[in-house]
């Protein structure tokens, strides 16, 4: 183990999240003392670094258990609405030091651990992250479990407990390499496995008529096995639910195999049914018609549902003895949020509970399930809309199949009253698709089942009213909604950057991490020298610290005084990398035909994974690492310009490069990304942005005024004027030098000099068939870098402007996108009142 920090350096972090209490500490000590000895087996004569993570992690926990029974217990003495939260995703990154931020405990912590000679640093490093999801969608989920216990919302969040999260990227050769995720291997010190809950999941079976009503039955089973994951309110002693579901294989799977006396291939054969759960699809904004994934995405929403409506029966409702049995109250006591069209069989399956378990008419079933159900968009791309053929449904639910047809058939009959004749309009609202091969259309079969459907930032929302989802808002205006993404301010700024938040609660008091709104008091400081000067300070040493962990990682020295324009997120061509790419070596040019020229030094790093069967992002990683080849090793570039790709981006490396960003890169195309959240948490970080009006790019130059933001490109209006005049790249290409110098040396091998074809078809997509646009934005784009490195060089300009982004992020918290959703779509009132604190625990 390394040396632990000086005890003035413990000082310095403590003061932001509290004092460490003697009584605390203490028992910290001895609690870990505890969990070595008695969990972990080992004495410190031969416990690992590991063992002590581990440690931790438990005595940890166990500050969260009290809370956690309790809350429960508060929740079914009071029976208030439940709001479930449905994703195939959760990005939860690490747990440790959330948990000890969210419980008060953090300089308890981190003294305890520093009276042991340990360095509670290294211990967090040590854990995995949970990487259930593969950007902004899982991300978002994870922020917004924070955020509903830290608003006392009687919230669970439902999804999947994947034994193999996001894959690691490993860069080797300049290209990306996958390894499984195999998270779970020392095992996960946060869940509670539940087995007395498990449910039974059925598959396949053939549907029958009864005297009864219809009958699914001859079904293979799957047994759902729920684990509870903790998560903890901010300093409230809430503690909510996030139950992941995994596969089990029932005890007579395959039994054939048994009676024909193939013991062992009966019991190998158990893997078959355990695989649904085994491994997170690792598209991002992709639709892959998949068997497997259609699996997961029923999996999970009918586990769910059995057990939302096993908690409705059981709930008190005026009389603890009264096991209730009638639906009628189901929409008062149950919202149901849809993250995506990836859970919208939860709309199927609630009403195949409800007309053949429970019995209803199919009216008040379709009632109850509407004023249920809520669902949020979150990609206008059509290769990402979820559309599965009918033959795959017909042959794994058939019975949903059967209902999803009968809903089919009310909301076509409810679209000819209203619009008698228009054949067209019902073809295009249809949730069947009939051109070629028959599919279901999620989107639409989500619209028509939700009482609310709602975009992610406002210009998001606006394009699903005027073009994907127009016919549905013309029959229904009141149904379509906005609700601008979030994140928490608790992971993304008090966890992640300890020197800023210092120094923003010196200004303003402790509040902000619960009220980020008041960070527009800031404002009036962004002008003061002092103030100025700290926040450079902070910027510095995050930056120095990043340096020193990618030096430490992958041996690249970088400049900790150059300017650290950054892009991570996903690699998609939607999202422009290859814009980046062109600035890169618009600069490298401009250094070779003038090196003496005045240059504002940059460092540019590009982080993120590829969907491993999406060739072109992986030939944009491989361009970039190429690029970064040749500038870095040009003596004639020197310290000027330095690009490095950032291998495995995730939410553990996130928290380290926010804090470290001088220049966020949020560059899509306008009308393309929904929302983003990567542009929020930089600029919570005190990061300029420089960006497109995309997503909630617009509403942050809102916030704060357009002198604060680098905005460049098309808006959405010009990006469809050129779609309808029609885009031809040559014209760029021949009429600016600059594009065409650069087209010209990823074309002719200049990056690529062992393969000279290497990059011809990148170059041939930026030419011939680029959905993006990404020349007609190129001009501007250099201009808008330019502004920016100019503005670099005035450094008071900048800390101004970078003062003023704090300033503005309050709206960008996700407590306000949740308090939104609860008043607008669930029904539910947030509490900022805390539950009263448990007695034996520390606090
Ligand atoms: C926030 C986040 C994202 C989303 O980033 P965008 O720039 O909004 O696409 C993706 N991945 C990780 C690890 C994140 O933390």
């Amino acid at each position: 183990m390394s040396k632990p920090q000086s005890d003035i350096e413990k000082r310095k972090q403590i003061s932001v999240r509290g004092i460490a209490q003697v009584e605390n500490v203490t028992e910290v000590k001895k609690t870990f003392n505890r969990h070595l000895h008695y969990t972990l087996v080992k004495d410190r004569n031969v416990a690992t670094a590991r063992d002590y993570y581990f440690a931790l992690a438990h005595s940890v926990k166990d500050n969260l258990v009290s809370r956690w029974i309790r809350t429960q217990q508060f929740y079914y003495e009071k029976d208030p609405k439940r709001v479930y939260y449905l994703s195939l995703e959760y990005y939860m990154g690490r747990s440790l030091q959330n948990t000890m931020i969210n419980l008060g405990i953090n300089s308890s912590c981190d003294e305890a651990m520093y009276q042991m000679g340990l360095d509670i640093e290294e211990l967090e490093d040590l854990e995995e992250d949970a990487g259930l999801g593969n950007g902004g969608l899982g991300r978002l989920a994870a922020c917004f479990l924070d955020s509903m216990a830290t608003l006392g919302l009687a919230a669970y969040g439902y999804g999947i407990r994947y034994e193999y999260g996001i894959f690691a990227q490993k860069i080797r050769n300049g290209e990306q390499v996958e390894e499984p995720d195999d998270w779970l291997r020392y095992g996960n010190p946060w869940e509670k496995a539940r087995p007395e809950f498990m449910l039974p999941i059925n598959f396949y079976g053939r549907v029958i008529d009864t005297p009864d009503g219809k009958k699914w039955v001859d079904t293979q089973i799957v047994y759902a096995m729920p684990y509870d994951n903790p998560i903890p309110g901010y300093k409230n002693n809430v503690v909510n639910t996030l139950r992941l579901w995994s596969a089990k294989s029932p005890v007579d799977f395959n039994l054939k195999f048994f009676n024909d006396g193939d013991y062992i291939q009966a019991v190998l054969d158990r893997n078959l049914a355990e695989n649904i759960s085994r491994v997170l699809y690792p598209n991002d904004n992709f639709f892959e018609g998949k068997e497997l994934r259609l699996k997961q995405e029923y999996f999970m929403c009918a586990a769910t549902l059995q057990d939302i409506i096993r908690r409705y029966k059981a709930s008190k409702f005026g009389s603890r003895d009264h096991v209730r049995t009638d639906f009628k109250h189901f929409p008062d006591k149950v919202a149901i949020q849809l993250n995506d069209t990836h859970p919208s069989l939860a709309i199927p399956e609630l009403m195949r509970i409800l007309v053949d378990d429970e019995k209803l008419d199919w009216d008040s079933a379709w009632d109850i399930t509407t004023r249920t159900c809520a669902y949020t968009n979150h990609t206008v791309l059509p290769e990402a809309l979820e559309r599965w053929p009918v033959s795959m449904l017909e042959s794994i639910l058939p019975r949903h199949l059967q209902i999803i047809y009968h809903i089919n058939f009310l909301h076509l009959e409810r679209i000819k009253k209203k619009f008698p004749g228009d054949l067209d309009r019902m073809r295009r609202m249809s949730c069947v698709e009939e051109d070629g091969e028959k599919r279901i259309n999620m989107a639409h079969l989500s619209i028509v089942g939700s009482h609310a459907v709602n975009g992610v930032a406002a210009i998001h929302s606006e394009i699903l009213k005027a073009e994907l989802f127009r016919d549905f808002y013309e029959y229904e205006p009141k149904k379509f909604q906005n609700k601008t993404n979030g994140i928490t301010p608790r992971r993304w700024l008090l966890l992640c950057n300890p020197g800023l938040s210092d120094l923003i609660s010196e200004k303003i008091g402790e509040e902000w991490p619960v009220h980020l709104d008041q960070l527009a008091q800031l404002k009036k400081w962004s002008k003061d020298k002092n103030f100025q000067r700290a926040v450079a300070q902070v910027k510095q040493e995050n930056k120095l610290k990043l340096a020193a962990i990618l030096e430490k990682e992958t041996g690249i020295k970088i400049n900790p005084a150059s300017m650290f324009d950054i892009q991570v997120k996903r690699i998609h061509e939607y999202k422009r990398q290859l814009l980046n790419a062109l600035h890169i070596i618009t600069l490298y040019n401009r250094i070779k035909r003038d090196p003496t020229a005045p240059f504002t030094p940059r460092t540019v790093m590009i982080g993120g994974k590829a969907a491993p069967g999406y060739y072109m992002a992986k030939q944009i990683i491989k361009l970039i690492c190429s690029i970064a080849n040749v500038v870095n090793n040009d003596p004639i570039v020197g310290d000027k310009l330095k690009v490095v790709f950032l291998e495995n981006y995730r939410v553990t490396l996130a928290e380290k490069i926010m804090p470290a960003a001088d220049l966020s890169e949020q560059i899509s195309t306008a009308g393309t990304e929904a929302s983003g959240t990567g542009n929020m948490k930089f600029m919570l970080n005190g990061a300029l942005t420089i960006g497109t009006l995309d997503g909630a790019n617009v509403e942050m130059a809102e916030e704060m005024g357009n002198d604060n933001i680098f905005i460049f490109g098309m808006t959405v209006d010009q990006v469809d004027d050129l779609k309808r005049k029609g885009y031809n790249a040559y014209d760029y290409y021949n009429n600016n030098p600059d594009i065409k110098q650069c087209v010209d040396q990823i074309q002719g091998g200049f990056f690529s000099p062992g393969n000279p074809n290497e990059f011809k078809h990148v170059a041939d997509v930026l030419l011939k068939y680029d959905r993006y646009y990404l020349f007609a934005d190129y001009e501007d784009y250099m201009k808008a870098q330019d502004k920016v490195s100019a503005t670099y060089q005035n450094q008071t300009k900048w800390l101004e402007m970078a003062i003023n982004n704090i300033a503005s992020s309050g709206k960008f918290s996700s407590d306000r996108t949740i308090a939104e959703y609860a008043r607008e779509i669930w029904g539910v009132e947030p509490s900022w009142e805390k539950l009263p604190a448990p007695h034996e625990v520390i606090n």
